[in-house]
């Protein structure tokens, strides 16, 4: 079978137009949104630009609050959009116009590329106009669209019926592709599974749906449905810098989008045979791309990838570059699925060819070369799989020959070897506060010294933000630093790592946004957007894993929101603010909103008009009512006024008008100053669905382990479903957690060693601080008086062990 010349060229011509073509959002450009029926968010997502409604009314847009800056608290999980919520304006007909305009543009490009796959996971596309073939698409995993170094690369994905996203797929930009060039043509619904990271826009002729967990950048248009956003977070599509002289304009005007499009046809050769998943060799042979081919179906020297390039047979050919997904070429010429373990005698006969292996990245590596442990464990060799010195490619932890025992999976330096260590050298942690900290300095002090010295452990560290957060603190110093000053708050984790070797500890700056459990992996985002810029992203392996993550709550003032940064930035905005604030409401009768509450009244007292609402019938729910109303009477003694059984629906900024107030008796009110202390639950979005409970928390055993996520995988902290929430949990949790590791990396053989099972105490302990001088509480079931309540926590807040959980002397 052959092509005819004519159509060869005619696809070559497409794919050359197309570069120099962008699609123009015009006016949508810079919403992270539109929608023609209305705008649905539930929780406390992040909008960081503008949204349009067109014509659904202002009715129809729900659950987002417009703020001016990201720091201003809205009650009632409500999600926050950064700047404007046009609904039915002038303006947002004309977003909604734009976006039908590139949608319109989107549909009748002329294809470059037929993709057969339904899946688009694991591909990497480059420039071009794709029309896939399958009428629903489904993306797992992660799709690269790569610049190939050109900023005028454009991609145009057009999909007639569905795009559905997995749970944390990825939808990413490689050497230079911009989100701005990027158009996704959905001629139904798009829906992002939680856990979504999604570069581009995405133009959806019905609705889209973005759940919990996802980050996307660009614009998502429901053209004749709904935008449902949960608990997610929105960019625009960002600063688009393209190459001048390839700008080109659309002049096409459409009308807004009421129905879906009529599906594409695939092309076909001249015998209407399809042209999905054809290629040519040097012979004129054709051949399915990315099938695995014999030497000789390929002719002299070249084989066939799943892009459909050809490729010299044994050569080394960078996995991003040359190598289709899921395909590596050796020096026979066949085609080896990347990440396979191949067996021993096929290795040893020559199928990997002379002086070459493949692992896990598609990489090729010569045989017998020494693999630093860092690149090993990074992922290098892949996750299961080591080279030795014959170059075979071996299962860790099989017995080869007996011998010397590998260290980390490193290359075999003997031909005579035996690997019967399993890989066990990398322990991550995700989460830089009291649980993580805590379990990094034990295993650094106490438990890795006690284990195998010929085994070389490391610990990462993974965090969000750079900077412990004394949360304990919280209410006395986010009114006025405290202390002394704003660092006493925040301390950077790096101080208390310093004491130990660069081999033994490593801190990573990032967010974690997936945990792929079959190949032991988490994906990073590194550093956060605010503190250093976009950094990347980078795969993560381990060997055991302490999920730490703790938990979030919609205001910054009371958890860490990625950054430490946006919670000092907050700290500071109420700091200015409440000297002048004549009415402060307070959302939360739980310890962090009596606490806030008590902080202000005793500051404050009758001066302002200070206002708790409990949100229930009581404060301090976690305790016996009699101290709840104690509690009751000191906030009134001072002058706070306490209301029960009224909850904030929701509110909205008014920027120097004060933020207005909706309360669930229908009752309004306009306040200064709105805490939200509130709403805090597990930080657990970017773990899989099927390692949580119904509150999101981790499930563990009574060991701490998580049994879903595979062997050697713990939670503890606030993450954690048998935790009930406090750092005095963790307290006890830590012992367990630490029993247990050093069980398992030890296979009980060290003599100490023995399992620990963490029982939760059913007893009340709390300590409540009421003000400056006053407080309530209860430890291990026994009332306290208000002198002892002051004495250990109220009269410094605890503050001198800050420092101290940072450094791992508590
Ligand atoms: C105002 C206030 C007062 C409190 N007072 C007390 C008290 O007096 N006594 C008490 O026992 N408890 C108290 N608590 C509760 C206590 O703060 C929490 O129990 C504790 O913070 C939980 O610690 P953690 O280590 O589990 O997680 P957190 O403190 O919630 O920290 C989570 C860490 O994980 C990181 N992280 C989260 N997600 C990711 C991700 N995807 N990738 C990378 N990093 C991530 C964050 O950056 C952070 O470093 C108080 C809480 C508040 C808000």
């Amino acid at each position: 079978m052959h092509f005819s010349a004519s159509l060869l060229s005619g696809l070559a011509l497409a794919a050359t137009a197309v570069d120099a073509v962008a699609p123009s959002l015009g006016r949508a450009a810079p919403y992270s949104g539109c929608a023609s029926n209305g705008i649905h968010n539930s929780g406390a997502s992040t909008v960081n630009s503008p949204v349009a409604c067109y014509p659904a009314g202002p009715s129809s847009v729900v659950g987002l609050s417009a703020v001016t800056n990201l720091l201003s608290s809205v009650t009632g999980l409500l999600g926050r959009v950064l700047g404007t919520i046009d609904a039915v304006t002038t303006t947002a007909q004309g977003v909604l116009n734009d976006a039908n305009t590139c949608y319109s543009t989107c549909h009748t490009a002329q294809p470059t590329v037929i993709l057969p796959n339904s899946n688009l996971g694991g591909l990497s596309l480059r420039a071009g106009v794709y029309l896939v073939g399958p009428t629903n698409v489904t993306v797992s995993g992660t799709l690269t669209l790569d610049g190939q170094n050109n900023p005028n690369a454009v991609f145009i994905i057009q999909i007639n019926g569905n795009l559905n996203l997995a749970a944390n797929a990825r939808i990413l930009l490689a050497n230079g592709a911009q989100a701005c060039n990027v158009f996704f043509q959905v001629g139904a619904s798009a829906t992002l599974g939680s856990g979504s990271t999604v570069y581009g826009n995405i133009l959806a002729a019905v609705s889209v749906t973005v759940n919990s967990g996802s980050t996307c950048h660009g614009n998502l248009s429901a053209l004749s449905g709904i935008l449902n956003i949960i608990n997610s977070v929105l960019y625009p599509q960002g600063t688009c810098n393209r190459v001048a002289s390839a700008i080109t304009t659309t002049s096409t005007t459409t009308t807004r989008r009421t129905t879906t499009t009529t599906p594409k046809t695939l092309a076909t050769t001249t015998s209407n045979a399809p042209l999905v998943g054809v290629s040519v060799n040097a012979l004129g042979n054709t051949i399915a791309v990315g099938a695995t081919t014999t030497s000789g179906a390929l002719g002299a020297g070249l084989s066939v990838n799943a892009l459909g390039q050809t490729v010299t047979v044994g050569a080394t050919v960078a996995t991003t570059s040359g190598l289709g997904a899921g395909l590596t070429v050796n020096a026979l010429g066949q085609t080896v699925a990347i990440g396979t373990t191949v067996a021993t005698p096929t290795t040893t006969s020559g199928a990997l060819g002379a002086g070459l292996t493949v692992n896990a990245l598609g990489q090729t590596v010569a045989i017998g070369a020494t693999v630093a442990t860092p690149t090993t464990t990074s992922g290098a060799l892949g996750a299961g799989l080591t080279v030795n010195a014959l170059g075979q490619t071996v299962a860790i932890g099989a017995t080869v020959a007996p011998g010397a025992t590998t260290t980390c999976g490193n290359a075999l330096a003997a031909v005579t070897v035996t690997v019967t260590a399993t890989r066990r050298c990398g322990i991550v942690i995700v989460g830089g506060s009291y649980a993580g900290l805590g379990v990094a300095h034990k295993l650094l002090k106490t438990v890795i010294p006690s284990l195998d010295p010929k085994t070389p452990y490391k610990v990462t560290l993974i965090s969000g933000s750079t900077h412990f957060f004394w949360t304990v603190g919280a209410p006395r110093a986010m009114l006025s630093p405290y202390p002394h000053d704003l660092s006493d708050s925040f301390i950077p984790i790096a101080d208390g790592f310093t004491q130990y070797s660069e081999d033994s500890f490593e801190f990573v700056h990032g967010q974690v946004t997936a945990l792929n459990t079959n190949e032991r992996t988490l994906s990073v985002k590194l550093s956060s957007e605010i503190e250093q810029g976009s950094g990347g992203a980078m795969t993560q392996s381990f060997d055991s894993l302490v999920l730490a993550a703790g938990g979030r709550g919609p205001s910054p003032l009371y958890s860490i929101h990625g950054s430490h940064v946006l919670t000092l930035e907050a700290f500071r905005d109420l700091h200015a603010r409440v000297p002048v604030a004549t009415t402060i409401l307070v959302v939360g009768g739980g310890s962090a909103g009596t606490e806030t509450a008590g902080e202000l009244g005793s500051t404050y007292g009758k001066t302002k008009n200070i206002t708790l609402l409990s949100g229930t019938d009581r404060l301090l729910k976690n305790l016996r009512p009699a101290i709840g109303a104690r509690a009751e009477g000191y906030l009134r003694k001072m002058g706070v006024k306490v209301v029960h059984n009224i909850r904030v629906e929701s509110s909205k900024d008014g920027g120097d008008n004060g933020t207005l107030v909706q309360l669930s008796n229908g009752e309004t009110m306009t306040v200064d100053i709105l805490i939200t202390a509130t709403g805090r639950a597990p930080a657990s979005s970017f773990l899989p669905e099927f390692l949580l409970d119904s509150r999101k928390a981790v499930v563990v055993d009574d060991f701490l382990r998580v049994p879903a996520a595979g062997p050697r995988v713990y939670a503890l902290g606030d993450i954690a479903s048998t935790s009930k929430g406090g750092a005095v949990d963790i307290k006890y949790m830590m012992p367990v957690a630490i029993a247990n590791i050093t069980f398992d990396l030890s296979d009980g053989r060290t003599g100490e060693a023995h399992e620990q099972r963490y029982l939760p105490s059913t007893k009340e302990t709390q300590l409540v601080p009421v003000g400056r001088s006053k407080g309530v509480g209860a430890v291990f079931g026994w009332w306290t008086p208000s002198f002892f309540v002051w004495l250990i926590k109220g009269r410094t807040f605890m503050f001198p062990n800050a420092l101290k959980t940072v450094l791992g002397t508590v």
